[in-house]
């Protein structure tokens, strides 16, 4: 029994070694104390490509190394094992065989070691080790990318980094791993777990939340801030893959950039608000002196006087062509210049320019033509006062820089489709002309062609920009050729729409004689006395009789007493401007004081300021400084209203409208100041400042849909509302404070906000009244 058991067991042993040396992907070699192979497994062949008898003996040693030194080095260490001259390793060992195809096959072996023999058994680690070695690539490349690689589970928990993120942010791959990543990269709790809601959202719904989580900004170890932008895709197994790109120096030149812009933007917004201000406040004075300096030539002078208020006259006007320029420029640079787009006729307009400049051409003595093809459309629509401009500036220019021989201005159609044309204009001179390297140059801000110029023929060297950016404003183009000592010929093209000959009703000029006197009740409104005296004294001597008002205010009081022919209204004025007396005048006193003609005085030409004098009622506007001309012309068509319309004795026959008081009641705060009028003027007066604040909020804040200003501003005047008795108010005003405090209802609060703004606006007009009365009072 016990034999017949053995047998089975020795069966068993033998299938077990015989599946081991011929089916398992096992290699067995025995080496002989001469180091040659005794034995190989029949594996071999299908391993590395021989039949294992051919690699018996030293063949073994020929074709499976690599190198002729390994090959002895390997052979020497098999057999001084054996012989006891070196002591045998049985540790495991990997060496890689050379296949019958020349390719290779990487093995581990083990050693055993018995009488006489070394028996290695080594196994295929050849895929193993081709995975390796990609890992040490894969680790190499994680380590140098200038990217940060993450991968995060579905808890938001980093479960890889990528051993770049101690050379982008410092930290050390294991001080970022789990949710420390958010402790020590994020400084405020609630932001990491916004951020996390966000990535989620992203990573699951493919949701944008508004936090951006493209771009953030990180914590580094050394507590600096980068900005990294990054790159979120889903990964394996409920994980998400995050590439990190640091763009710390993209963001902050892009700050930098950004602030520097907005810097030159800010000095360019002072310079023109300057050069605006500035412009103001020299034109204010210089009317003035030219102004009286017309009255003075009017008078009997002798020759010599004449002579020179002529001279003083000429530079007067010389110093405001000069502010305008310097304001033109301004405006132009800042956008601000505005561009009309009427019709007019261009053949007239074009007559006109040049009968102008046929006086100074003739002063000069040379000749001026205008040479208008007759192709070149007669009714056109664009901006006509911009055209005269340019082309006053350039023929200016031309008779300027001539002295002897003509100017020519040519005008011809460049091209036309159904409802445009282009115009091509020319102004050639026979004059001194331009050096070549400085021709490029004229169109620049404050230069001229030579230096001694401005000595000899005057001028800043503005002209031609104004001309050059004008042209471009209006869509078109300008060029210059110029033979030194020749002449120069100036060409610029615009793009026009065509007018119907029916729209332009042909004005025909008359001469106009400012003989006849005008003998007309006349208001004039003006803060500044210079202006007050020059329009008196001109207006007297065309017969009128003139009385004088200083501000707003007292402008409506007068109109109370009496029944004038025409009103003159200055724009701006303390206490009450001219844009809310007019309002008073056209709507709150009779019928008959609304229709006397009121005629805005203004320094500015923007279109928005006479939108504005338009809408509080005004009839017509008339810019400082006035051509006697001008006025005269005015004053005889708004005459002509009032002659017609059968002027009524000085009495006002329908009871005043006019209620100072429809808003505020002042009942309650007389009481408190116990009816102390110095007191009560300064609590007016510091309300009335208030108000304005507070407009300029409502407006700044409703724009930004600054809810928070809103909310503060409002219920900062809250109590100034009760206080005043503006109970119209009040209401209104308890309900904006809400809306805007909850950030809540907000889509109809424009309505709100306009009728707060219409009702403050009056309630200064009354309290301005009031004022006015408490200081007589004192
Ligand atoms: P300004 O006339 O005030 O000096 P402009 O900007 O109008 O300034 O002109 C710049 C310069 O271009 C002039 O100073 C002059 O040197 C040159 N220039 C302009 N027009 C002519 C012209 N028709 N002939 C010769 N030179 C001219």
């Amino acid at each position: 029994m016990k034999i017949v058991k053995e047998n089975n067991k020795e069966t068993e042993n033998k299938t077990i070694t015989n599946l081991l040396l011929n089916e398992a992907d096992i290699l067995v070699v025995s080496y002989n104390r001469k180091g040659e192979v005794t034995y190989i497994s029949p594996v071999a062949e299908r391993l590395i490509g021989y039949k294992s008898r051919k690699l018996l003996r030293n063949r073994w040693w020929d074709l499976t190394f690599f190198s002729k030194e390994e090959s002895k080095l390997f052979k020497d260490k098999i057999t001084e094992t054996i012989s006891g001259e070196r002591e045998f390793n049985p540790k495991p060992y990997q060496r890689k065989l050379k296949c019958e195809n020349e390719k290779e096959k990487w093995i581990e072996w083990r050693d055993s070691l018995s009488e006489n023999k070394i028996v290695s058994v080594g196994i295929d680690i050849t895929y193993w080790k081709k995975k390796e070695a990609l890992k040490i690539q894969s680790d190499k490349i994680l380590e140098n990318v200038n990217s940060l690689i993450m991968v995060s589970n579905n808890k938001d928990e980093i479960i890889f980094s990528s051993p770049s993120i101690k050379k982008m942010l410092g930290y050390e791959v294991e001080e970022v791993m789990g949710d420390k990543w958010w402790d020590v990269t994020y400084d405020n709790k609630q932001e990491a777990v916004k951020t996390k809601e966000a990535i989620n959202n992203y990573v699951n719904f493919n949701i944008k939340n508004f936090v951006d989580i493209s771009k953030r900004k990180i914590k580094a170890r050394n507590g600096e801030y980068k900005w990294i932008e990054w790159h979120i895709s889903k990964g394996e197994n409920d994980t998400y893959i995050s590439v990190g790109t640091d763009i710390t120096d993209r963001i902050l030149t892009d700050i930098e950039l950004k602030k520097a812009k907005e810097s030159a933007e800010e000095s360019l917004k002072v310079k023109n608000e300057f050069l605006a201000n500035m412009s103001h406040e020299i034109r204010t004075p210089l009317n003035a002196i030219i102004g009286f300096t017309d009255l003075l030539l009017e008078t009997k002078l002798t020759s010599e006087q004449k002579l020179h208020l002529e001279t003083m006259q000429n530079s007067g006007e010389i110093l405001l062509s000069l502010i305008n320029d310097v304001l033109d420029l301004s405006k132009l640079e800042s956008g601000k210049l505005e561009t009309e787009v009427i019709p007019f006729n261009l053949h007239k307009q074009l007559n006109e320019v040049v009968r102008l400049m046929k006086i100074k051409a003739r002063e000069k003595n040379i000749s001026l033509n205008l040479e208008i093809d007759k192709n070149t459309p007669k009714q056109v629509i664009g901006d006509p006062t911009r055209l005269g401009q340019i082309l006053l500036n350039l023929i200016g220019n031309a008779i300027k820089f001539t002295n002897k021989g003509s100017v020519t201005v040519s005008v011809k159609q460049l091209k036309e489709s159904t409802n445009s044309t282009t115009v091509f204009f020319e102004i050639k001179d026979t004059g001194i002309g331009i050096v070549s390297n400085k021709i490029n140059t004229v169109f620049g801000a404050f230069t001229q062609a030579k230096s001694d110029t401005s000595r000899i023929y005057g001028g800043t060297g503005l002209g031609l920009t104004i001309v050059k950016k004008l042209v471009s404003l209006l869509n078109g183009q300008i060029t210059v050729e110029s033979k030194f000592g020749k002449g120069s010929i100036f060409k610029f093209t615009l793009p026009l729409q065509k007018g119907s000959n029916k729209i332009t009703v042909e004005e025909h000029d008359e001469e106009l004689s400012m003989d006849k006197p005008l003998n007309l009740d006349v208001l004039l409104v003006d803060d500044n006395k210079t202006n007050q005296l020059l329009g008196k004294t001109r207006l007297e001597r065309w017969g009128c009789n003139v009385d004088l008002a200083n501000n707003g205010i007292e402008g409506v009081k007068k109109t109370q007493q009496k029944l004038y022919d025409v009103i003159l209204m200055d724009i701006q004025m303390p206490i009450m401007d001219g844009y809310e007396a007019t309002k008073i005048i056209k709507n709150d006193i009779s019928e008959q004081v609304s229709k006397i003609p009121v005629i805005a005085m203004t320094a500015y030409t923007s279109k928005n300021d006479i939108k504005r004098a338009i809408n509080a009622g005004m009839d017509d506007y008339i810019f400082k400084p006035f051509k006697p001309t001008e006025v005269y012309k005015l004053l005889k068509k708004y005459g002509k209203i009032n002659e017609e319309s059968n002027k009524a004795p000085e009495v006002i026959e329908k009871q005043l409208k006019f209620e100072p008081k429809k808003y505020i009641n002042l009942k309650f705060i007389r009481e408190e100041t116990m009816n102390e009028s110095s007191i009560l003027a300064l609590l007016i007066e510091s309300f009335i400042n208030d108000i304005d604040e507070f407009l300029e909020i409502l407006d700044k804040g409703f724009k930004s849909k600054n809810w928070k200003l809103l909310h503060e501003a409002t219920h900062k005047i809250k109590p100034s509302i009760r206080m005043f008795g503006i109970s119209k108010l009040d209401q209104i005003i308890h309900d904006l404070v809400n809306r805007f405090r909850e950030e809540k209802q907000l889509n109809n609060i424009d309505k709100r906000i306009n009728l707060c703004n219409e009702i403050l606006k009056d309630v200064k007009i009354e309290l301005l009244t009031e004022l006015k009365l408490l200081k007589n009072e004192q």
